[in-house]
């Protein structure tokens, strides 16, 4: 009988171990045909699918008819696969029945024989039509932005690289912007999140309209889009849509009842045949940046002179990345000192790039570098640690001497760090180095940039215990009345003023109102940069209790700076306080 034919094809299916699991599974579709390619076994399943509803409407007919599985763009037809002795497992095709369906299967095929005589094949097909929605759901979210439902980077590049790669033959030029929204920071702050959010897609909107069906408009981070505008042959049409674009998306948004405006900073570049993707985006980039450095609210195009030197900043930027992992980086001492007696009252840490050929890289060479890329938080993170360590090993080291007091400089980027000051009572607890014996140094530029959120800052520092100095003060110009609700302990008076001493009568009266200020508001002061002793002996008379520079002494090697402090007062300082009661 026909079931028994069946049955006995199901059980040399059994064989294959594969199609046994497949075939126990009740959703899957079964299908036993043979050597002629007429179905002689058909599960409920493949009935359903094949859109009949009894097996006797299925069985004994060629199963070609009944079963049109196509895979990309070609009919599979499984009896002269079968002939060929063929098998697939779980491949993907589009199964086309009788009734006009369509339905999304992956199917398993395999020869029967029997004593190795071919005596058909089983088919088994199952429904996957989910899954590939899932699939194609997640592959979209994969290359999509959420919130703007916009390209993401990923599929930007692939896009970009299709586009160079057809200018590779045809010679085509493409047009690529680089949108970045201006102080987005501030809005989403001052707004909050929700409106920031709603601005994003409403400037997507905006972009959208602006660009034509073949184009790309991508998201490539929070508030950074680029478009791709393809075959755009001259720099200057696409300069145009860049203006226009500032245009558009300077006017007034309405989101959420409220009215926000915002500017954007665009860079352009115009892609040239041969070029890949990554030049093409350094290109980009850099023009953005450009923009952005020069106030904003612009347009920038990319030139050669840009890309080059911001190049040779990407090549600095991986060569302190090599330097911080290959430990490079030094930590020098200067001495503070009394003005008065040349007395040591403490030093100052200043971080040193040494290349293994001796080369020396100065601070204000990379210090920048290391700001712009971030890479300022991991540096300043072993900066803090070395000189935390050093100063309590030296501090053990001589249990008769003062304790030491470091100063160690931070930089903007990691006074915003909102964990700043539990990382510094880490390193404290760490290096067993007691706060008092701590000092950071901020640079008044970097206070005043977000003052009332470095305020809270500084003042969760001097909580643990920390001291904390204003560097390079008198350069920022800001106001003295600042002074009284900043909490600091220290006021470091910038090396300008202090050139200017005995020379220059402003710089004195400058010197002369600071100190007394400080004074008054009850803060150290100490000048930095003394390199005569004739400002050495201005300072004494003014009243400024402490100094450091080149006078008494450079930075040091740690080593170095070990025996400066076991030789006591050092000759120059005798020399130099005899100076000062034999002078003038
Ligand atoms: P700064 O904090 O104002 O440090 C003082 C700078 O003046 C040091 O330069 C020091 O070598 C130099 N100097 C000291 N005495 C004299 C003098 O009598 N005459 C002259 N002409 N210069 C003197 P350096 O070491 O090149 O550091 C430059 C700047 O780099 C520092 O200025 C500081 O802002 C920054 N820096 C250094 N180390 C670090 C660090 O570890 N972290 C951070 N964030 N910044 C650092
Ligand atoms: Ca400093
Ligand atoms: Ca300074």
């Amino acid at each position: 009988t026909l079931a028994g034919v069946a049955d006995d094809a199901l059980r040399r299916a059994d064989l294959f171990t594969r199609l046994q699991t497949i075939t126990n599974a009740q959703n899957e579709a079964v299908l036993a045909f043979d050597t002629e390619g007429l179905i002689t076994f058909a599960n409920p399943a493949a009935r359903d699918m094949l859109g009949r509803d009894s097996s006797r409407q299925v069985d004994g007919l060629p199963v070609n008819d009944v079963c049109q599985l196509v895979q990309k763009g070609g009919a599979i037809d499984v009896i002269s696969r079968m002939h060929a002795g063929e098998s697939a497992e779980d491949q993907d095709a589009v199964l086309h029945t009788r009734g006009g369906q369509r339905v999304e299967v992956a199917y398993s095929f395999a020869p029967l024989t029997d004593a190795g005589v071919r005596e058909g094949a089983v088919l088994v097909l199952r429904d996957v039509t989910e899954r590939r929605l899932l699939q194609d759901a997640l592959a979209h979210r994969a290359l999509h932005d959420e919130l703007t439902a916009l390209p993401n980077r990923r599929l930007f590049l692939d896009r970009l690289d299709h586009a160079l790669n057809r200018s590779i033959a045809t010679h085509v030029r493409h047009g690529v912007l680089f949108v970045d929204v201006d102080r987005f920071k501030l809005i989403n702050d001052s707004f909050g999140h929700l409106v920031g959010d709603q601005l994003l897609v409403q400037l997507s909107e905006r972009l959208l309209r602006r660009v034509g069906a073949g184009d790309t408009v991508a998201r490539l981070s929070g508030d950074e889009f680029i478009l791709l505008v393809e075959d755009r042959t001259d720099i200057a049409t696409i300069a145009e849509l860049a203006f226009q674009l500032c245009e558009d998306l300077r006017r007034p948004y309405l989101v959420g009842g409220q009215t926000v405006t915002l500017t954007v900073s665009i860079g352009v570049t115009s892609t040239s045949p041969g070029e890949t993707r990554d030049d093409v985006m350094l290109a980009a980039d850099t023009a953005a940046y450009a923009a952005k450095a020069s106030g904003r609210n612009c347009v920038r195009i990319a030139t050669d002179e840009l890309i080059v030197a911001s190049r040779s900043r990407l090549e600095l930027e991986g060569r302190l990345r090599a330097a911080i992992d290959s430990e490079l980086l030094s930590l020098w001492y200067q001495p503070i000192v009394d003005t008065r007696t040349c007395e040591l009252q403490g030093i100052e840490a200043l971080v040193r790039w040494e290349e293994p050929d001796g080369t020396m890289v100065l601070p204000g060479e990379f210090i920048p570098l290391a700001e712009d890329s971030g890479l300022i938080v991991m540096l300043g993170h072993w900066v803090l640690e070395e000189a935390c360590r050093t100063t309590r090993r030296w501090t053990l080291e001589h249990p008769d001497r003062e304790p030491l007091q470091t100063s160690v400089n931070l930089s903007a980027l990691q006074l915003a760090q909102p964990q700043l000051p539990a990382e510094i009572a880490d390193v404290l607890a760490r290096t067993g180095l007691p706060a008092a014996q701590l000092s950071i140094e901020i640079t008044e530029t970097a206070v005043f940039a977000d003052f009332d959120a470095n305020v809270r800052t500084l003042n969760a520092l001097r909580d643990i215990g920390v001291h904390v100095a204003v560097d390079d003060f008198g350069t920022g110009y800001s106001s003295l009345s600042y002074l009284r609700e900043l909490p600091v302990d220290t006021i470091k008076l910038d090396a300008s003023f202090i050139a200017g001493l005995g020379k220059d009568i402003i710089d004195a009266e400058i010197v002369g109102a600071v100190l007394r200020l400080c004074k008054a508001l009850g803060r150290r002061t100490i000048a930095e940069g003394v390199e005569t002793e004739r400002q050495r002996q201005t300072l004494a008379r003014m009243g400024c209790p402490s100094m450091q520079g080149f006078l008494v002494s450079k930075p040091l090697r740690a080593g170095d700076f070990a025996a400066y402090w076991d030789a006591g007062e050092p000759e120059v300082n005798l020399r130099l306080v005899e100076d000062e009661t034999e002078g003038p």
